[in-house]
């Protein structure tokens, strides 16, 4: 298999770093939701790469996306990790899971807000109830004429505070069981009864939030799809979270590892024998991890399992590569600059969003290679 790039994604490639060179600088400091300046600096991140045309980019261009193949969206989470500039917006899995099943009426609305990164967008999924077990959830939107009553609760929804529309999996149906009775609504989150209650964390963090339903209007133009077909777009969704163009990590776990090699190389770092061993290891499976993403995205299966096998090979990989840096820089990996701590906090939480790693091992267990249940 070739890796190269084609004629027109090295044109893309050099465009974009060319825009890097020009605009970067300014938005270095684009990263964390720590305060409502940082959140401010991050969302100003996303509009400049939204209005130079880098969101969006496997979306349809008639909805403020750019129609191009998935590998496009992997080059710019290249570009922009080796360039160390800060992630793009996360909303390849709600814009694919809109533009694959909403109605027209719909998509016109509401997909060029989210593309434009004018309109912020969370994602509604877990209840305190229901994370792992998904299909318990028990947040209800009650048919009601031309509308849906919602009431309920969601937790750790990601930029609930600053957001403007939710994609929402709440019960539709009474009487169908679990699954069947789920159906995906795009909910305005300035409509009365929604109460957002944010959830700082040790780091500092408030890019969580608790949102409770309380009797929330929703028109019945806002259903995705059709109703009981919730579960299905979910799966579809949490396939791009957890698929590889979405994954911004192997530019960046490449500028982990090649800081690493630097610090041991100069003597910066002491590593024993089993250390750079480790070390050589953790280069060996980031390579491989490349080869898998370019792969995947060139024999991409939206809703199927591949993405399990994706996340669990790349959480694997990202948590080890940050244990051996941990391990190399000794106390002053606690005690020092406090980004590369912060990486490997986060590289934690990777075995736990988009569907735990237990869940993705399941899933990789019963549906690819078909082992009982039980
Ligand atoms: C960084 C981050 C961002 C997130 N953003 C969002 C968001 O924007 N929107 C949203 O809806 N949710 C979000 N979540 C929530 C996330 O989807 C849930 O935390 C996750 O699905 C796990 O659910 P839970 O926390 O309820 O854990 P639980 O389901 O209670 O699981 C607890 C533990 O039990 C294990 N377990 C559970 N069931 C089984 C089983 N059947 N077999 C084996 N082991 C099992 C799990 O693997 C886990 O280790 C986010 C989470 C994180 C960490």
């Amino acid at each position: 298999m070739d890796y190269s790039d084609d004629p027109e994604v090295a044109e893309f490639r050099a465009g974009l770093r060319a825009w890097l060179r020009d605009h970067l600088d300014e938005h270095r400091d684009a990263t964390g939701y720590e305060s409502a300046e940082s959140v401010e600096r991050t969302l100003r991140w996303h509009r400049a790469l939204a209005v130079a045309g880098y969101v969006g980019l496997s979306l349809p261009a008639a909805y403020g996306g750019h129609g191009l193949p998935d590998l496009y969206e992997a080059v710019l989470n290249d570009e922009l990790a080796t360039a160390g500039a800060p992630p793009p917006p996360p909303i390849g899995h709600i814009a694919h899971a809109v533009a694959d099943f909403a109605g027209e009426d719909l998509k016109t609305r509401v997909l060029p807000g989210l593309l434009g990164c004018t309109e912020v967008w969370c994602q509604g999924f877990s209840e305190p109830g229901a994370g792992s077990d998904l299909a318990s959830l028990t947040t209800t939107a009650a048919p009601d004429g031309d509308r849906f009553v919602v009431d309920g609760q969601k937790i750790w929804t990601s930029g609930a505070m600053w957001s403007r529309w939710c994609l929402l999996l709440a019960r539709t149906e009474r009487d169908e069981p679990r699954h069947r009775g789920l159906s995906m609504l795009v909910v305005d989150m300035e409509s009365p009864g929604v109460d957002r209650r944010e959830i700082v964390l040790a780091s500092g963090s408030r890019e969580f939030a608790e949102v409770f339903f309380d009797g929330v209007e929703v028109p019945a133009a806002n259903l995705v799809g059709e109703r009981g077909q919730g579960w299905r777009i979910a799966m579809h969704m949490l396939s791009y979270e957890r698929g590889p163009a979405d994954m911004g990590w192997v530019g960046r776990l490449g500028r982990v590892l090649a800081a690493a090699r630097d610090d041991v190389r100069s003597g910066r770092l002491p590593a024993d024998e089993p250390l750079r061993r480790r070390l050589a290891a953790a280069s060996v499976d980031l390579r491989v991890l490349q080869w898998h993403v370019a792969r995947s995205l060139a024999d991409r299966d939206p809703g199927g399992s591949a993405g399990s096998v994706d996340k669990l090979l790349t959480t694997r990989i990202e948590q080890n590569l940050h244990h051996v840096v941990g391990d190399l820089a000794g106390t002053s990996f606690v005690l020092g600059d406090p980004a590369p701590y912060g990486d490997y906090l986060w590289s934690r939480a990777q075995s736990i969003y988009g569907g735990t790693q237990q869940i993705q091992r399941q899933i990789v267990a019963q549906r690819v290679l078909g082992l009982p249940r039980g």
